[in-house]
């Protein structure tokens, strides 16, 4: 049976730029839609052209896509022509391939928010569309609240959307804007609306207030409908837009939808799905999701002993998918409960090859069981537990030593009479016979340790330059009789590649020192900096 297409929508920079705390600029804008093109996305929605002037920009040249780029913006205004709406004729001018309009389909909204007829909301409707199709753009209709307004009056509801399609919109799409409506009421009204419009004109757009914008977006699926509307990581206002990240990988490796649908994402740009899920996280400065679906740094993780001896020897039993296909990795956390497997079976994952009844392994073992009482969490620092693998086994060089490090932290009026905090940190190393000092300011005494600590390691400074700090995370544990302060840092270099680092002492600055330390070592051995 040939497999029908299903296309997706993306809505990241419209709909997801509406989440709290989020501001992209055009620099981001123009970036995110590249990634998204290169992810093989059916339609970027780019913004709002006439709302504000970085959509106005975004919208005024050519950015050379693949993708359908889709404006968005209201359908003409109640009382006027389409002819003499300020706000269409902008859409209209703007450089976009798709046109999606916005119109309401509840009649209560029609009369209490709009204040105006049920028949000029039509009228507009089908006038937006014809006046975007004489410009020869693709259109496409929202159906705002489509699923409240047809459960208040379902022929009003449909009137609408059936003008759009009437009138040669090649998607009417409906909209659960407030995310309130459960998936099978979705599937029921879905089914409804396909017997007026076929379904490979009809799109879901859910919103995830009941956290099931992705389960409603397969419902409106199953019911007929081709197109989905989502946004990278569920970005959007409330809790969240339909999460394209999860969406992706479940109609192309879930039989159910991989046996009946194409899409437009290729297996080798789907490998690219977790790269790009962690690439908006850094661009909107935040940290990524560890449990999210597919992509999450422990969405294939496991724990317990007996199920890291499974995964060695078949990784099919334990997990739902191959991490591999979504761009993701296998991951074996090495804890206090963890046995030789897991040990093992880490080992493996990086690469270190052991005979399985080398003593030594029994050594790293104890070594684990006891920093982790002391207080270290190798499962949340795999470069730090890495090195300590690498250590026990005798393969990491003493590349450099920090013989003395000093920091002062001073508070004082500067010359403006205003109260400042000024920290620097000195930090003596020793490379080979070269012996170096280097001195930073920071906004804080980590900050200034870290700069002055990689401002210069000599004839190693070359392999480091791309290194920088992502995140950086303190906790105090009250085990036995004094606080002891844990610091995870997570580093990135210039591929991309993302590790965390641990260090654990009673002083905070001890603690950081460790993890900082074992970031540019991990780095080190990483590149092949010889010894
Ligand atoms: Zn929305």
């Amino acid at each position: 049976m040939a497999r029908e297409r299903l296309y997706l929508f993306d809505t990241t920079l419209r709909d997801g730029a509406q989440t709290n705390g989020v501001d992209f600029t055009l620099a981001d804008k123009v970036a995110i839609a590249q990634m998204l093109d290169a992810l093989g996305i059916d339609y970027v929605e780019g913004g709002y052209p006439g709302a504000n002037p970085t959509d106005t920009e975004f919208f005024a040249s050519d950015h050379h896509l693949k993708t359908k780029f889709t404006a968005f913006g209201m359908t003409r205004r109640p009382g006027r022509s389409a002819s003499n709406d300020p706000g269409l004729a902008a859409l209209l001018e703007a450089k976009a391939d798709a046109i999606c309009f916005v119109a309401k389909s509840w009649d209560y909204h029609v009369r209490v928010a709009l204040e105006t007829t049920d028949e000029e909301n039509v009228a507009s409707i089908r006038d937006s569309v014809r006046a975007a199709r004489a410009k020869g753009r693709e259109v496409l209709l929202d159906c705002e609240h489509f699923f409240d307004g047809y459960k208040a009056n379902p022929a009003y509801a449909l009137a609408c959307a059936k003008a759009a399609y009437d009138e040669g919109a090649r998607w009417v799409v409906l909209c659960d804007t407030n995310g309130g409506t459960l998936p099978h009421e979705i599937e029921a009204i879905v089914g409804a609306v396909v017997k007026a419009i076929p379904g490979d004109h009809v799109g879901i757009h859910a919103h995830n207030d009941t956290e099931q914008a992705v389960a409603n977006s397969f419902a409106a699926v199953r019911a007929g409908a081709r197109q989905i509307q989502g946004t990278l990581n569920g970005l959007g206002e409330r809790c969240g837009n339909a999460n394209l990240v999860s969406i992706i990988p479940t109609l192309k490796l879930k039989p159910e939808f991989a046996g009946k649908f194409d899409i437009g994402v290729s297996d080798a740009q789907m490998k690219k799905l977790a790269q790009v899920s962690h690439a908006l996280d850094e661009r909107l400065n935040r940290g990524s999701d560890r449990h999210a679906p597919y992509v999450g740094e422990s969405a294939f993780a496991t724990k317990a002993g007996i199920h890291a001896s499974a995964i060695a020897k078949e990784p099919a039993t334990y997990e739902h998918v191959a991490p591999e296909s979504v761009g993701n990795k296998r991951k074996v956390l090495v804890s206090e409960q963890a046995g030789r497997s897991n040990v093992l079976a880490e080992l493996e994952r990086i690469g270190l090859k052991v005979n399985k009844d080398d003593p030594r392994i029994g050594r790293l073992l104890e070594l684990v069981k006891e920093r982790e009482t002391i207080g270290y969490a190798y499962e949340a620092a795999d470069a730090s537990f890495e090195l300590l693998a690498r250590r026990t086994l005798g393969t990491v060089p003493d590349y450099f030593d920090v013989t003395q490090f000093d920091i002062n932290v001073e508070q004082r009026d500067n010359a403006k009479g205003e109260r400042v905090t000024v920290t620097m940190a000195v930090v003596k190393v020793k490379v080979g016979d070269d012996n170096m000092i280097s001195a930073a300011e920071g906004n804080g005494p980590v900050n200034a340790l870290d700069l002055a600590l990689r401002k210069d390691l000599g004839k190693y400074q070359k392999y480091i330059e791309g290194l920088s700090l992502t995140d950086y995370r303190v906790r105090i544990l009250n085990g036995g009789t004094e606080a002891v302060t844990r610091v995870l840092i997570e580093s990135e270099d210039e591929s991309g590649e993302r590790w965390t680092t641990i260090g654990v002492s009673p002083n905070i600055i001890e603690a950081s020192f460790q993890a900082l330390m074992d970031s540019i070592i991990y780095k080190l051995v990483k590149s092949g900096a010889p010894a």
